[in-house]
């Protein structure tokens, strides 16, 4: 018998996971691998600041400082390294940006996690402002690291989940041939899949990214439409689209095209494309994650819907679903 049967090891299952076993919970994680989810083609960048408006996320001051504990902890767990602190350089390439970033340079608010910065860009110079606390998480070192420590506690199952063998007690779940006392859903955008949780307002959106190496390297993360992630050996991902009337989950010659044109703005050294990825973000229409129990069946979960900020977000929210 099992507390919890967790679906789905991307970050959130990975993270929610990690919680409850440390709370000493007997736990089973039923994951179908796919290198193609959302998890794996992120480039995990993480920032007390985002988004165009260069705006605090919700909590920033518990979500941030957690997510940087969390992952040093996991780090020493695993023996292994995926967690980068960088600077974040947010450069006033569009009349939108610098609105947002003067207003922010002038916001008491915002003083303590925020720097001016110029940045040099041929023979201009680009103004903008350094973000304090982020950086990026190499999400699948993370990913794999875990899933082969789940594997050496008898806790991770490779199995595509299907409802259809899920029956849900009043105070018990069984599957297959499992038995447990709740199940949580953190299979990514497919959580809208599945009878209990397909009332939510998923709004899945793609994102492409490709991953260049260029002879110069670099220490800080660049960013004005797109961002420029240094990971190591002169490589760097650029990233992302964000395209919600898509087709196919596919790279798009378009993504690529619009992907270099943006570098141009805040890149002026030659480089070669040596990747170029696609995947679904799990957002949500209300850009808030859904994270509870069903209202009829209060042992069955989700923890999803964390769009594009999952690598900042899915720490401290995964603590507060485990300890509710
Ligand atoms: C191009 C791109 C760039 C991004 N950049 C960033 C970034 O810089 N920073 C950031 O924070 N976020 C970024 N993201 C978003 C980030 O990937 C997500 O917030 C986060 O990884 C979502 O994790 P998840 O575990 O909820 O979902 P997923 O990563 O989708 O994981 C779900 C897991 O469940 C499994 N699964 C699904 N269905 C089943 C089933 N039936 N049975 C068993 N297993 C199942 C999947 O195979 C997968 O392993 C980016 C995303 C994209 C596409």
């Amino acid at each position: 018998m099992y507390n919890y049967i967790i679906i789905g090891q991307g970050l959130a299952g990975t993270i929610l996971s990690y919680h409850l076993l440390k709370q000493g919970k007997k736990v089973i994680v039923l994951n179908h691998y796919n290198p193609k989810c959302s998890s794996y083609i992120a480039a995990g960048i993480f920032s007390p600041i985002t988004g165009q408006r260069v705006t605090k996320i919700a909590n920033y001051e518990q979500v941030i400082p957690y997510a940087h504990i969390l992952y040093k902890e996991i780090e020493s767990l695993l023996n292994s390294q995926f967690f980068h602190v960088k600077p974040y350089i947010k450069l006033n390439v569009k009349e939108k940006i610098a609105h947002y970033t003067q207003a922010r340079l002038a916001d008491p608010e915002y003083q303590h996690l925020i720097t001016p910065f110029a940045h040099k860009l041929g023979s201009k110079r680009v103004n903008g402002i350094a973000i304090k606390q982020a950086g990026y998480l190499d999400i699948p070192i993370m990913l794999n690291a875990y899933r082969a420590y789940l594997n050496d506690l008898g806790c991770y199952k490779e199995e595509q989940f299907n409802e259809d063998h899920l029956v849900v007690h009043g105070n018990s779940i069984t599957y297959k041939d499992i038995k447990a006392e709740r199940i949580v859903f953190c299979n990514g955008f497919n959580a809208k899949d599945n009878g209990f949780f397909n009332h939510l307002n998923f709004n899945p959106t793609k994102g492409e990214l490709i991953t260049i190496r260029m002879k110069k390297d670099m220490d800080s993360i660049i960013s004005g439409n797109v961002f420029l992630l240094p990971i190591g050996n002169n490589l760097f991902h650029v990233g992302a689209t964000y395209e919600r009337n898509y087709q196919h989950d596919q790279p798009t010659q378009e993504g690529r095209n619009w992907l270099i044109n943006e570098l141009s703005l805040i890149l002026d050294e030659p480089y070669e494309i040596i990747d170029h990825k696609a995947g679904i973000r799990p957002t949500t229409f209300g850009h808030q994650p859904f994270i509870g129990w069903h209202k009829e069946y209060d042992n069955v979960g989700v923890f999803s819907g964390f769009g594009s900020k999952g690598a900042s977000l899915i720490p401290f929210y995964a603590k507060r679903f485990s300890d509710s």
